[in-house]
């Protein structure tokens, strides 16, 4: 289990940036980068492992840890998500359960907003090399576990790995922060149009999909947490658990338009007075 936290900069007011970084990629943003960086601290916790059998993978065992915690001082690079993601994702997708939820109402509430921050996070880090020019592996993010409870910010984070150890970084949260706007437009294209989702299947009622392919064959529909060609990420502390392809596009979306919305009142207010981005739909640290 691995926690973030972010332990500098200000957190109650982000003014949307223009990027001062050339980005190495094609995409560019219409709008200022609502993400700041700061220090943050990474704690990991291992609380204990499984036994299982090689021939049948199943577990017949598990051992608990009491081993002190991993701690990096490193920097990461953090936007808000507005609170209208949570209400689109509570609307629109409603009755649309998770592999591996049950199909009555006995799941938790409101799984799929964490479901979709997760998923979103891993499709930054999908786009983080072509945008970044680095390797996905360079950078981490929250990843979400199926057993854990307690609160879970509304943000889309990455913090960088190889910061040497100290609390300034190798200067790569500063260019994610710098090129988040692009991080997010990348991302939110790759969730919404998966070769993979979109092709296997007819799409679900939120997805984006534009095929309109269907044989008399018709193949089995996409997993609603996506795949690895768009939400699932290698690096996953958690095996790619608490995901949510449909619910990830809209926290992407809704997190584009809020900074959409910050640019504009900043600009409309001469660069003087915006709200920091994110604050329109009064996304919680
Ligand atoms: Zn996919
Ligand atoms: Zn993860």
């Amino acid at each position: 289990m691995t926690d973030v936290s972010v332990v500098g900069g200000n957190n109650l007011h982000l003014p949307p940036r223009r990027s001062s970084l050339l980005s190495s990629s094609s995409i560019s943003s219409p709008f200022p980068s609502p993400a700041v960086a700061a220090d943050a601290l990474v704690t990991t916790r291992f609380l204990g492992y499984l036994k299982v059998w090689r021939a049948t993978n199943r577990i017949f065992d598990s051992v608990d840890l009491h081993l002190p915690d991993v701690q990096l001082r490193t920097r990461a690079a953090f936007c808000r998500v507005p609170a209208s993601a949570a209400v689109r994702c509570r609307d629109e997708l409603k009755g649309i359960k998770s592999k591996g939820e049950g199909s009555d109402n006995n799941a938790p509430p409101q799984p799929e907003l964490r479901e979709g921050l997760h998923a979103a996070c891993h499709a930054l880090l999908s786009a983080a090399p072509a945008i970044l020019g680095c390797d996905s592996s360079d950078l981490g993010t929250e990843c979400d576990s199926p057993y854990d409870s307690r609160f879970r910010p509304m943000r889309l984070l990455l913090w960088e790995k190889n910061g040497g150890g100290n609390a300034g970084g190798g200067g790569l949260a500063e260019r994610a922060a710098d090129s988040f706007g692009e991080l997010l437009l990348a991302a939110l294209d790759i969730v919404a149009h998966c070769p993979s989702c979109c092709s296997a299947a007819p799409p679900p009622p939120p997805s984006s999909c534009s095929s309109s392919s269907s044989s008399s064959l018709s193949p089995p529909p996409p997993p609603p947490e996506g795949c690895p060609e768009c939400t699932f990420w290698s690096g996953c502390s958690e095996y790619n658990a608490v995901l949510h392809r449909g619910a990830a596009r809209i926290v992407l979306e809704e997190t584009i338009r809020a900074a959409e919305a910050a640019a504009a009142a900043f600009d409309g207010v001469g660069g003087s007075g915006g709200n920091g981005a994110g604050d329109g739909g009064g996304g919680l640290f």
